[in-house]
């Protein structure tokens, strides 16, 4: 191994094996959403995984949408899933549909019925689990296992021709009700439903389950590494079973440990529910963990790639901490972003006294300091300027280098003031700070003088107002799995998820096209919200700038 050849993580391990042995010529991955909700971050991990494996070994991967229920599915989701995915920077090779292989599904389950491997049953829901047994009690067999051949193909096609309603009749493997593998325990291949499917219409009302589609979609399409997340460890043999018994191209499962993050929920049911409670703005809202929500937001493909990268495939359950994604997120903006001095609500005004009345001075600053030589904008400088009212205290301590009385500061790109003058209001409330400029501290002229602060600021008469909507955590729990059993998940969502302040920019901000986040000098990423028009314009906040979080 090279010396900074980093270790392959088990996947890459199996597939250099099975290139080396000749098990397979090349690889085929595919990543199998349901179109039922919109994707999150989780799934951006199992879309580096499996566009990842396939780009580093000249493979390929399929998009292939699980799409056997079709009540909960709806072609919104397949278009947001397509968008996501582009967004990522993923090309798949084919878009394909579990659905489009309904026809084949249904004749490969006759061909079971006909060598006595499925039947049809006519329990209920609630008979089936009482007869399925448990770990320890072997399950029994249904009074309708022993229907003959012709009986189930009869009883299969009419189940088919919509003879039966809903839960009337099933079809079942036939396989062992004692099995040590609950899952083998007779498990249903079809259930009767009759609803209309986003892409077949009414074509059908039998529909088939996981186990018995997802493995022959998977041996359809030559999948040679389908990888699904660990909970599907118990699915394998079965899906191993019916590719064996159909004697079809052997696709193989592999499975790696899924994404859970500190503050944050992925289950698609719970984050519909937000969406359809109110609880968020919707499913791009962003706060939701969702693509779309962190795209709205400001976070990056490079941000989201650079932390999977980090957090790597393994085998067991871990709890990622959300400030890592954070870290990502600023590295990346850090590097890439444009900068712009923006004051928070309820600045305190500061008249130089000395700065000739009605003259503005226009100063080059480069977009990203890192380099000073690219890009600028240009910041108005004038009389009456804003600074945050946090960059002003008027008993400070002796180590306090923002403005303070008598105190000298820099204002960002410009010039040193001094403060001369405090004037408040009638409660005490500091309103007005009296300064002078000094002319010979104008950065490339004069002579260079030194002070400890440098403060941004934004000219009275040039700034814009934007609306600044900071988000936070969506949940106040940590370990979201860890919802105590008499609690609701929502009890823990954070009433301050949302505060919506003003701020005073600098007029280049607005002109900015506001395709990446940008910084706020000294504040933190916001990146330009999409419902922003030119009268009311919005950023959201994408992350602080640092905080204590430490990356080994
Ligand atoms: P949910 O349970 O929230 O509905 P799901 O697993 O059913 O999620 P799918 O649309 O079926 O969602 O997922 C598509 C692919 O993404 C699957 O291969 C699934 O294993 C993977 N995936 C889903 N959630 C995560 C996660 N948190 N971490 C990693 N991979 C995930
Ligand atoms: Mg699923």
């Amino acid at each position: 191994m090279e010396e900074n050849e980093k270790k392959l993580n088990f996947l890459e391990e199996i597939i250099e094996d099975d290139l080396k042995s000749g098990k397979c010529a090349s690889i085929l991955t595919r990543f199998p959403p349901e179109p039922n909700g919109y994707l999150h971050l989780g799934h951006a991990k199992s879309l580096c995984i499996n566009f990842g494996l396939a780009q580093k070994y000249g493979g390929k991967t399929n998009l292939r949408y699980d799409d056997t229920n079709p009540v909960k599915e709806d072609t919104e989701y397949v278009d947001a899933i397509k968008e996501d995915i582009s967004w990522l920077g993923f090309s798949w090779d084919k878009e394909l549909y579990a659905s489009d292989y309904f026809d084949q599904l249904y004749e490969w389950a006759e061909q079971l019925i006909e060598r006595g491997l499925a039947y049809v049953d006519d329990q209920t829901q609630e008979q089936m689990r009482e007869n399925r047994g448990t770990v320890e009690v072997p399950g029994t067999d249904s009074p309708w296992r022993g229907r003959t051949p012709e009986e189930n193909l009869r009883l299969f096609r009419e189940m088919r021709d919509g003879k039966y309603a809903d839960g009337e009749k099933v079809l079942r493997a036939k396989i062992d009700m004692a099995h040590p593998n609950m899952l083998f325990r007779d498990p249903i291949l079809y259930r009767i439903k009759h609803a209309s499917h986003h892409r077949t219409g009414d074509k059908w009302c039998i529909y088939p389950m996981y186990d018995y589609t997802h493995g022959q979609c998977d041996s359809i399409e030559h999948i040679t590494h389908s990888i699904c997340t660990l909970e599907f460890d118990v699915h394998r043999p079965l899906y191993d079973w019916f590719i064996k018994t159909l004697d079809i191209f052997p696709s193989h499962q592999y499975e790696f440990a899924r994404l859970n993050l500190t503050y944050t929920l992925m289950s698609k049911r719970k984050l519909l529910e937000l969406v359809q409670k109110g609880y968020v703005a919707g499913w791009d809202d962003p706060r939701m963990p969702t693509l779309c929500g962190v795209r709205r937001r400001g976070y990056t493909p490079e941000a989201l790639k650079m932390f999977c990268e980090k957090i790597g495939v393994s085998k067991r359950d871990q709890l990622m901490d959300i400030q890592l994604l954070e870290w990502c997120v600023r590295q990346d903006l850090n590097a890439r972003a444009n900068r712009y001095m923006v004051v928070g609500e309820d600045p305190i005004k500061v008249v130089l006294t000395n700065y000739p009345e009605g003259q503005v001075e226009w100063f080059d600053c480069p977009l990203n300091p890192a380099e000073p030589e690219g890009a600028s904008r240009r910041v108005p400088f004038s009389r009456e300027l804003y600074i945050d009212r946090a960059d002003f205290m008027e008993d400070a301590p002796k180590k306090y280098f923002r403005l303070k009385p008598e105190g000298e500061v820099r204002l960002k790109y410009t010039y040193i003031i001094k403060c001369e003058e405090v004037v408040k209001d009638a409660e005490g409330k500091v309103v007005e700070l009296h300064c002078t400029y000094d002319p010979s501290t104008r950065p490339g002229g004069g002579e260079w003088r030194s002070v400890k602060g440098t403060i941004h600021w934004a000219s009275v008469p040039h700034c814009r107002e934007v609306e600044l909507r900071n988000y936070d955590r969506l949940f106040t729990l940590a370990d979201m799995s860890q919802v105590p059993e008499d609690r609701d998940y929502k009890d823990f969502l954070n009433p301050e998820s949302l505060v919506v302040s003003k701020g005073y920019a600098e007029p280049a901000l607005l002109d900015d096209a506001g395709t990446l986040a940008v910084q706020f000098e000294r504040i933190g990423y916001y990146f330009r919200d999409k419902d922003s028009t030119p009268d009311r314009v919005i950023f959201n906040k994408t992350t602080a700038l640092k905080d204590s979080y430490k990356v080994e």
